[in-house]
């Protein structure tokens, strides 16, 4: 990528000092034939395969190369047993040939970025004891027409020399950002030169054989399925698409215990309920969060990573790192009220589901409330829905209760209950009925969401109502501490008072 860009800002720049000299009165002929000149003897190499082309990763295959095996990838279990199946047709090839059974030409794996779709293509070549050649589908396109088209038919020529020079009989080639070369034809500005690309691509998975001597396996990756032509999809192209998730709870914990294998980690230190506390979490900001911890524990020279650490390093994957700025004292107390506000309805409404409380800044918050979730959860009712509503806007109620006025901190709370109200209104639970998302008119739309939320507010400001004192006094404990902890916070209420809704 930075061999391609030095490229185009050498092209740029040399392109601006011609004009230059030309501006200056002079003679650029002899320049153009000496430029000329040393381009044609570049393509040339290039088109001989005497310059590599940019961009093609090769790694070998063997533990020692690629290193990758499919113990190193966790919470992807359905996705490695699918994967398995069709790598297993090339490993048992002479037998699925009795069957008559033709070998795969192209797997492709979709998903969220960091689920471990490059890490299950690098596996596959272990696997498979096949060389890995590895590009991305941003390696292919250039403004020159013709030239992605040259980079597809050597990118499948390099893998086959490869693999007969190392002696292997399996090739896997990967392309990453696949819709970005396999995008839908006809759907780019420039897109003569993108056609052209996919078309040789087309034409190099045709022209695979089961019966070369080097087989060829093509792995792609996307996060955008639905960017890619139908002609790559169909069958005897991409004939297996294969899921690539984010991983569930125990998925999560099992990539955690991957990336803190080679860490040294304290007896308190539980990845089952980091894994609980981390939903929504991809592969990559799990290894980024054991990352964070052991920096953490670094920064404050321990010999081992404590719970504590991942706490915090769970915050700062979420929210981002801790930042200098201090608000004033009025502003520091108005931001403890509104997060006790968000703690004590949370508590109320679904218990034991506080996890941090904190106003210390970070990323674009001056403080936050994280809830840790008890399971994961994939289909949301309509009472879970309105909690979620009373829990966002409880910081603003809580701001209205101690100070009698509301501040610019509850904007990005109030989007979230009206993203909220919206789902609900789209999933036909509210006042409405069913409705046809699409043509529900906007004055409408607003009306029901107001008075969702309007409803919502009513609610909270009625289970506020004994609660101020409580407010005022977790306040002050906050204001001392900066952080509770979800059991901290619990063990305060409970000894002032039982909550009730
Ligand atoms: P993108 O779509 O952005 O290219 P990707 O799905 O290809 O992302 P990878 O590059 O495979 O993601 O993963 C990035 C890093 O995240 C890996 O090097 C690894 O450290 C970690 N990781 C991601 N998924 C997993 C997993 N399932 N198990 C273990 N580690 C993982």
């Amino acid at each position: 990528m930075i061999k391609k860009i030095v490229k185009e800002i050498s092209l740029g720049s040399g392109i601006a000092i011609l004009g230059f000299l030309v501006w200056k009165g002079y003679d650029i002929l002899p320049l153009i034939f000496i430029f000329g000149f040393f381009a044609a003897v570049y393509f040339l190499a290039e088109s001989k395969g005497m310059v590599k082309p940019v961009g093609f990763q090769k790694v070998s295959s063997g533990k020692g190369t690629t290193g990758i095996t499919f113990k190193d990838i966790g919470g992807q279990d359905s996705a490695i047993k699918e994967l398995k199946e069709a790598l297993n047709f090339i490993i048992n090839y002479e037998q699925i040939k009795k069957l008559g059974i033709r070998p795969l030409k192209g797997i492709l794996l979709t998903g969220p970025p960091g689920t471990g779709k490059t890490l299950l293509a690098k596996a596959a070549a272990n696997y498979t004891d096949a060389v890995f050649v590895a590009t991305s589908g941003s390696e292919f396109i250039e403004m020159y027409a013709g030239v992605g088209a040259q980079r597809v038919r050597k990118l499948f020529k390099t893998a086959r020399e490869n693999a007969a020079k190392e002696g292997k009989n399996n090739a896997i080639i990967f392309i990453d950002e696949i819709e970005v070369v396999g995008g839908k034809r006809g759907s780019n500005s420039s897109h003569m030169e993108y056609d052209q690309t996919l078309n040789q691509l087309l034409v190099e998975m045709d022209g695979m054989k089961t019966d070369d001597s080097v087989k060829t396996l093509l792995i792609a990756a996307t996060n955008r399925s639905d960017m890619l032509d139908p002609a790559l999809m169909r069958p005897g192209r991409f004939d297996r698409h294969v899921k690539v998730d984010l991983p569930s709870k125990d998925g999560r914990e099992q990539i955690l215990r991957i990336h803190t294998r080679n860490k040294p980690m304290a007896a308190d230190v539980n990845l089952c309920d980091i894994a609980k506390e981390t939903f929504g979490f991809s592969g990559a900001h799990l290894e980024s969060l054991t990352n964070e911890a052991a920096i953490y524990a670094f920064r404050e020279a321990e010999k081992e990573i404590t719970s504590h650490h991942f706490k915090e390093a769970v915050d700062k994957v979420m929210m981002g790192e801790k930042l200098d700025k201090r608000p004033n004292q009025a502003e520091l107390r108005r931001v403890a009220v509104h997060e006790t506000g968000h703690a004590l309805i949370s508590e109320i409404l679904k218990p034991g589901s506080v996890s941090t409380l904190t106003i210390s800044p970070r990323g674009n918050a001056l403080g936050y409330m994280r809830q840790s979730p008890e399971d994961d959860i994939y289909l949301y009712t309509q009472d879970y829905l309105e909690k979620e509503i009373c829990i966002a806007l409880a910081g603003a109620l809580a701001e209205e209760a101690i100070f009698d006025s509301r501040s610019t901190g509850n904007a990005n709370d109030f989007e979230q209950a009206e993203r909220l109200a919206k789902e609900i209104v789209n999933a036909g639970m509210s006042s409405m009925g069913t409705v046809a998302k699409a043509s529900i008119p906007q004055d409408r739309m607003h009306s029901v969401v107001t008075e969702i939320l309007q409803e919502q507010e009513n609610k909270i400001k009625e289970i506020l109502k004994p609660y101020s004192e409580t407010i005022i006094e977790i306040t002050d404990i906050l204001l001392e501490k900066e952080r509770l902890s979800g059991d901290e916070f619990r063990k305060f209420i409970n000894s002032e008072k039982q909550l009730t809704a």
